[in-house]
């Protein structure tokens, strides 16, 4: 899929936010139907999400204080209609010692984020029979 650059955001969300559902709201009320997503920062109790392709489910990891935000990455596309953000999060303890996975939700101590938007045709998530939603594979 090809796009242009559209805007660039990059703000601070207030402490005690949850940081997916606002990235979400950010994304709505601002019509950023595709783009990409970075931030730093740092998360209190944290949940992040490890896909099991067994059950069709993600296994949830409960994570209990405070955690450097050390990488977020992902993206926004539509689903449902409305944008999306999937997330993916690199969390470091007080020993550096990181845990990694697909963001569920984390309140905000500090996060500064980018958004990236990115303009062209629709890019759409669609349930699969793995239990994701995914885009449709590009073909070349
Ligand atoms: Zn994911």
């Amino acid at each position: 899929m090809r796009f242009s650059r559209g805007r660039n955001f990059l703000f601070r969300v207030p402490e005690g936010e949850e940081l997916l559902k606002f990235i979400n709201e950010f994304a709505k009320k601002n019509n950023v139907l595709i783009g990409t997503v970075s931030a730093i920062g740092t998360l209190k109790n944290p949940k992040i999400g490890y896909f099991d392709e067994k059950n069709q489910k993600y296994m949830v990891i409960e994570l209990r204080g405070t955690y450097e935000l050390v990488s977020l990455t992902g993206n926004i596309s539509i689903r449902d209609g409305e944008p999306f953000a999937h997330v993916h999060v690199a969390l470091g303890d007080s020993k550096g010692v990181l845990y990694g996975g697909h963001l569920i939700e984390g309140e905000v101590f500090v996060a500064e984020v980018f958004i990236g938007e990115l303009l062209g045709e629709p890019l759409e998530r669609k349930p699969q029979k793995s239990g994701l939603t995914l885009w449709d594979e590009v073909r070349i």
